[in-house]
């Protein structure tokens, strides 16, 4: 085996009970599509040849020092509380402690069955493993935290989705895999031994310096609120933020059906499961604030004083919204060029989305034409715009730096949908040249790249997504 990987694993060594160890099924003709080798760098991997790299992230050949799991949670979807889920799909590699002194679990999506599975194949088809690769490598480099991805790899055997699908495995790369739904899990089960076990386990890992449940879960709440918060200022849409798609890491995880809008509305969805619209664009702040009211409840029997803690945490959570607004406020001024807290900030960002809502303005390209200085033709209702214009130049005349700071916080690409979709349809045909030029480009979203302008476009009315599909 010429791969090498420096696992240091800690999770399998908790309680039996918190997962099932498990081989991944081995595929037919693995055959390595793509491989971060920076990522893997970080990581102090040592790559293989891409036999032995195919068959370690396909899931034939177990590299030494992995212990193979499946770790079980449960976790509200779209509201309802299933008491029990689990890597259905995924396997736990192992951990390795990062070059700069990270624990990051290593994991394989689309490994095969686990007992987790319920009616599922434990499958993954190409499609959501080149989505979740491209949109959470595309995520890292705005600045978000996210989990990464590690490597991609075809199996050679087909998963059936109504039809016939080649099949995949995504290698990705997390803080942990520890969701709220995990504390959700043990808490259900009123198994204390097994939820003290959690906390101490996600202490150590992620807030040491927390020294309750109540300090640890302000933690998870702030750190969530600026998540949101950086979401809704690059327009993105997780589509599923289930419980069990909440991280304790505060990293954005799950891809599934995640996109980003093109025409700005705040009640946009794309997720085809998303009937309601309960995790539309501008839910995502109430829906996180909910997520938290789970994850307090989950961790309340692990306080001496019920009625203390009820009442500690019920403060905790009605403090969320304002946090959130704070953290929103704080990632969309630079990108009006501003600094400072001025009061009426808010109203200015806020009436510059409703003029972009009436005028069914492009997000992404209405905050960097901005910077550029072109914003005007983004709309259509010009006298509304030169209106706010001539508001947001009087804000503006107290700043220095302003054009640079739009610059770096208005990115000029994103993953936009119908490209994303257009790249899957290119690597099903067995093209990858589109899936690596978005990656290329979307590692450095902020510069403006000659001969790549037309992925800033948005789709013309017949290239327009509306849909998206886990
Ligand atoms: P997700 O929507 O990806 O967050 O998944 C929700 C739950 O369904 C998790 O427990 C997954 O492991 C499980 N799941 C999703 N797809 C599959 C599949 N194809 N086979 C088995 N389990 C699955
Ligand atoms: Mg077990
Ligand atoms: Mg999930």
């Amino acid at each position: 085996m010429t791969l090498h990987i420096p696992f240091d694993n800690s999770y399998a060594s908790l309680p039996p009970r918190f997962y099932t160890r498990q081989v991944a099924q081995p595929v037919r003709a693995p055959r390595l599509l793509a491989f971060n080798a920076a990522l893997a760098a970080d990581l102090g991997i040592t790559p293989g040849d891409p036999a032995d790299m195919a068959a370690v992230f396909g899931g034939n050949a177990l590299p030494e020092g992995a212990a193979p799991l499946a770790q079980v949670y449960a976790g509200h979807q779209f509201g309802g509380f299933s008491p029990q889920l689990g890597d259905g799909r995924a396997l736990l590699l192992g951990e390795v402690v990062d070059r700069a002194g990270h624990r990051r679990d290593i994991q394989l999506k689309g490994s095969g069955q686990t007992p987790y599975s319920r009616m599922g194949d434990g499958r993954a088809w190409l499609g959501p493993v080149l989505r979740e690769y491209l949109l959470s490598e595309a995520m890292h480099a705005l600045g978000v935290p996210t989990t990464r991805a590690l490597a991609a790899v075809l199996t050679g055997e087909s998963v059936y989705r109504e039809t016939a699908l080649p099949g995949a495995v995504l290698t990705r790369v997390a803080a942990s895999h520890i969701r709220v739904g995990t504390f959700q899990y043990f808490a259900a089960r009123r198994d204390m031994e097994g939820l003290q076990a959690l906390y101490d386990h996600t202490r150590a890992r992620h807030d040491p310096q927390a020294d309750s449940p109540a300090r640890m879960l302000e933690g998870v709440i702030a750190a969530q609120a600026r998540l949101v918060a950086k979401w809704l200022s690059i327009g993105f849409i997780h589509g599923v933020m289930n419980t069990d798609n909440t991280s304790l890491s505060g990293e954005t995880i799950d891809y599934g059906p995640a996109a980003y809008m093109d025409t700005y509305h705040p009640m946009t969805v794309y997720s085809s499961i998303d009937a309601h619209g309960r995790y539309a664009y501008d839910n995502q702040a109430r829906v996180i604030v909910w997520n938290m009211a789970q994850l307090a409840t989950a961790l309340v029997p692990l306080m001496p004083d019920t009625d203390a803690a009820i009442s500690q945490f019920t403060d905790a959570i009605n403090a969320m919204p304002a946090l959130i607004e704070t953290a929103r406020l704080a990632a969309f001024r630079p990108k009006l060029g501003l600094t400072g807290d001025d009061p009426a900030d808010a109203a200015l960002i806020d009436d510059l989305l409703a003029l972009m809502q009436d005028g069914q303005a492009d997000f992404t390209n209405t905050f960097r034409a901005l910077a550029q200085g072109r914003a005007r033709d983004q709309f259509t209702d010009r006298a509304a715009y030169d209106a706010w214009d001539a508001r947001w130049r009087e804000r503006l005349q107290d700043e220095d730096g302003a054009e640079a700071r739009m610059l770096a916080a208005n990115p000029a690409y994103i993953p936009r949908n119908h490209r994303v979709e257009e790249m899957i349809q290119t690597a099903v045909a067995g093209d990858m040249a589109p899936f690596e030029r978005l990656l290329a480009v979307l590692s450095d979203p902020f510069t403006d790249q000659p001969g790549q302008e037309d992925l800033t476009h948005p789709p013309l009315g017949h290239e327009i997504v509306a849909q998206t599909f886990c």
